[in-house]
């Protein structure tokens, strides 16, 4: 057997400068230049742009480079207002002009289906962008280490742990990135211990901050190596009166040398392990580990596309798989005679259930377990649905689910996506089997980054 690794002879030299023309952009928003057919992957550089390149890596199927100067300037080129934003990865479409970034989404999700999908017809429509594409994340998860011999939160340098201190994080709700300065000075003042990764010793590993678009009540999680934590009695007393939306004060302990932020250890330090968010009209109660869309207004947008299309009369029966907290649940559930949610966590389904009597809604019901089980089971008993909405993690749609969906045959599906290149599989796999792609509604629920989120509608 021959070795190809070793006949393999890139037409690049490492540490060699080059100029190119970029391509395209990867899904990640990587430029992409060839060389001889060669693709290299190459940050900030985009599409049209002709630039000079340092390469920095050589694998056997693409090379890394390193930008060094651009020729040839796109016309969606928007200027950088910060360096130390690129060292952390936090935006990596900030470079890119916010309507080419829309544009660059669309795109992404019209190649996954054709490519992957073999659908190329699929209609997919404009993304439906954010009129303030900035400060629109409700939660943030900051770490916390000692920089210059002071307790520092910010952003771990790109495929690193090494800290970069920051204040204004762009992208985060204001009130949150306040929060964060105000909880380390707190944190500073009492001398608090950061985490030391390497050795696993100091105390305070991260500060996350979970902040309701709505209702403005605030939730600070100090996550600690152990359960230590002095002063509490000036601490939290400091907390509430520098940040007056505090509604809780957790502290979870996580002793582990792990990238895993929460560990299992909980202690309320102040009110509940609660907060409180609207979305289209319903109160939600968030605990600090559950899932709520980062992105409220523009989940209040996914939402309503859900609703928009399954055209609901009153009279359905619908099937609510991932519901998580009972979010797209409660918004069907005012629209449809009955609908059904599934969720792996048993934690997010006691959430869900107090969710639907605080709203006063009494037609869904939640099962606990693997979707997957839970449909197959369902279709096997001969249960019908008029509506299955999906709204699965990021790796899709499982197999043996769209083998149940398949079996049980529900009028109409619904597909809320993360991912696209997983929507492309699963959407292959559902058209196989008989079903139609409608249309898909991307929604840009992540501006300044890569992800792309959306609704599709599939009929029989
Ligand atoms: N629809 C909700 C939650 C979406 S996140 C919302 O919009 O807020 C995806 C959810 O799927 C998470 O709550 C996760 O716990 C759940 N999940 C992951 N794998 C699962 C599986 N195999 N079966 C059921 N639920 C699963």
């Amino acid at each position: 057997m021959s070795n190809s690794k070793e006949n393999f002879k890139a037409p690049v030299e490492k540490n060699e400068t080059y100029q190119g023309e970029i391509i395209d952009l990867t899904h990640e928003g990587l430029g992409v230049a060839k060389i001889e057919h060669y693709p290299l992957f190459i940050e900030g550089a985009l599409v049209g742009e002709t630039i000079e390149f340092k390469v920095i890596k050589i694998g056997k199927s693409f090379g890394i480079g390193k930008l060094t100067k651009i020729i040839n300037q796109s016309p969606d080129r928007v200027e950088i207002t910060d360096k130390a934003y690129a060292q952390t990865g936090t935006m990596p479409l900030q470079h890119l002009s916010y309507k080419a970034q829309l544009k660059f989404k669309k795109n992404q999700i019209e190649t996954v289906l054709e490519k992957i999908g073999k659908l190329p017809n699929a209609k997919v429509e404009n993304v439906i962008g954010m009129e303030n594409p900035f400060g629109y994340r409700n939660k943030a998860q900051i770490p916390v280490r000692k920089n210059k011999e002071k307790l520092e939160t910010g952003v771990f340098r790109k495929k690193s742990h090494d800290l970069i201190p920051m204040e204004d994080f762009k992208i985060q709700d204001p009130e949150i990135d306040k929060a964060v300065v105000a909880v380390r000075d707190i944190m500073r003042k009492y001398s608090i211990k950061p985490y030391n990764e390497k050795e696993n010793t100091g105390n305070l590993r991260h500060i996350l901050v979970r902040r309701g678009y709505h209702t403005g009540e605030m939730m600070i999680v100090l996550v600690t190596r152990t359960p230590k934590l002095f002063p509490l009695s000036k601490i939290v007393p400091d907390i509430l009166e520098a940040l007056p939306e505090v509604v809780s004060i957790i502290q979870n302990v996580n002793p582990k040398k792990t990238n895993v932020i929460l560990g299992q250890e909980v202690i309320v330090l102040h009110g509940e392990d609660k907060y409180r968010d609207k979305l289209l009209g319903h109160t939600f109660e968030i605990s600090h580990r559950s899932f709520f869309q980062v992105n409220t207004v523009q989940a209040e947008i996914l939402y309503s596309k859900v609703l928009e299309f399954a055209e609901l009369t009153g009279e359905e029966t619908v099937i609510d798989a991932y519901s998580g907290i009972g979010t797209i649940t409660l918004a069907l559930a005012e629209k449809a005679k009955k609908v059904y949610g599934i969720e792996l966590i048993e934690p997010a389904v006691e959430d869900a259930q107090r969710n639907a009597e605080l709203n006063g809604i009494e037609n869904v019901t939640y099962q606990v377990g693997a979707a997957e089980e839970v449909m197959l089971e369902w279709s096997k008993q001969g249960r019908k649905a008029d509506l299955l909405v999906v709204d699965p993690p990021r790796k899709g749609l499982d197999e043996q689910f769209i083998d149940a969906v398949l079996e049980m045959q529900p009028e109409k599906m619904v597909y809320v996506s993360c991912n696209p290149s997983t929507l492309a599989r699963d959407l292959a796999l559902l058209v196989a089997g008989g079903y139609s792609v409608e249309k898909v509604q991307p929604v840009d629920m992540f501006p300044q980054t890569s992800h792309v989120e959306s609704v599709t509608l599939l009929t029989k």
